[in-house]
């Protein structure tokens, strides 16, 4: 696979104004190195966006998964980094500041259909979206109301609840619904939002006809809202503690190999996205000519020193 198809790239998200901020890094944005300047170590990216870049930037580095999704290959966009670093203001955002996803749906429906106004094939699309949660490596569906039963994976194509959307508004208000879902949680799942993978997939099915013969196509968007990459702090060594950090650990570990491995295959050796159940959800659109962004988001916070070591360390590791 080409190396083309998989990107890494940093965002640092604006330090606080409180008064012991001091940054841990140097910025380099003419190689795209960012350097630890506790102990000069370089991390080298596709791209480093710098504190103030604003939303638009990030969403023009990726807007060309989401053509390429458009025009039929599957595309995934993932953020990456410890909880608070902006993760999820990066895909989401708020109404001022609109984050990838929102834009991402936006340009899907406007390019569909006007696509479908200036063709004259029969030029058909539909647009559906699904929204799953790994918590501990259980998969739960976040548009299937106030359930939170988990779904077996062999089944998960089968029973997540996939919907129907006739318009960038409405699918925005199903995903939102389904991201609340995620923060009132049972019992066993509390404060999960910060320890679970969110994967929001828009599916599209576009056909045409040559003559009377049907052509169809199906494609897939996945954006990534992946679990804090931080180190939990064993003070209260409880059991569902450990566990979590277990299971974070060993899905963040196995996408990194996946990733890895796709980029640089090595003879005979298969690509281990059994390992977890995020890979082997996305396992269809990791690889082949399927396009992917991994943006680690940086907190750059001296007293984040470690996070963001570690953070940067996943980055270069992936490439
Ligand atoms: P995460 O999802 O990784 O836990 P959030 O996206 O919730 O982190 O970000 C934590 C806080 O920092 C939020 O209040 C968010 O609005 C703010 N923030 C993060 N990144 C940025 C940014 N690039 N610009 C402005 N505010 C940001
Ligand atoms: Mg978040």
């Amino acid at each position: 696979m080409a190396q083309e198809n998989v990107n890494v790239v940093a965002r640092i998200r604006p330090l606080s104004n409180e008064t012991s901020d001091e940054t841990c890094i140097e910025i380099d944005p003419v190689s795209s190195t960012i350097t630890l300047t506790t102990n000069g170590k370089e991390f080298n990216m596709d791209k480093v966006f710098e504190q103030n870049a604003p939303q638009e930037e990030i969403f023009g580095y990726v807007q060309p998964i989401i053509a390429a999704v458009k025009n039929g290959l599957h595309g995934t966009i993932f953020a990456y980094g410890q909880t608070g670093s902006g993760k999820t203001h990066t895909m989401i955002g708020n109404d001022e500041n609109l984050g990838i996803i929102p834009r991402a749906i936006e340009m899907i429906f406007n390019a569909l259909n006007e696509e479908s106004k200036n063709r004259n094939d029969n030029f058909n699309f539909n647009i559906s979206c699904t929204a799953l949660q790994i918590y501990c490596e259980k998969t739960y569906d976040l548009l299937n109301g106030n359930e939170k039963i988990e779904i077996p994976i062999s089944d998960i194509f089968k029973n997540a609840k996939e919907v129907e959307v006739n318009s960038s508004n409405e699918c925005m208000k199903i995903i939102k619904c389904g991201l609340e879902q995620r923060k009132v949680s049972g019992t066993s799942m509390n404060e999960t939002s910060s320890r679970s993978h969110a994967i929001l997939t828009l599916t599209l099915k576009t056909e045409y006809f040559k003559g009377n013969e049907k052509h169809e196509r199906i494609s897939r968007l996945n954006m990534v809202d992946l679990a804090g990459s931080e180190k939990r702090k064993h003070t209260n060594n409880s059991k569902t503690q450990n566990l979590e950090s277990a299971n974070i650990n060993k899905s963040l570990l196995t996408l990194g190999k996946v990733i890895r491995e796709i980029i640089n295959p090595v003879k005979n050796q298969v690509i281990p996205y059994r390992d977890s159940k995020l890979t082997m959800i996305l396992r269809d659109s990791l690889g082949g000519n399927s396009k992917t962004t991994v943006i680690v988001n940086i907190h750059s916070n001296s007293k984040y020193f470690t996070e963001t070591s570690s953070t940067l360390d996943f980055a270069v590791n992936v490439k």
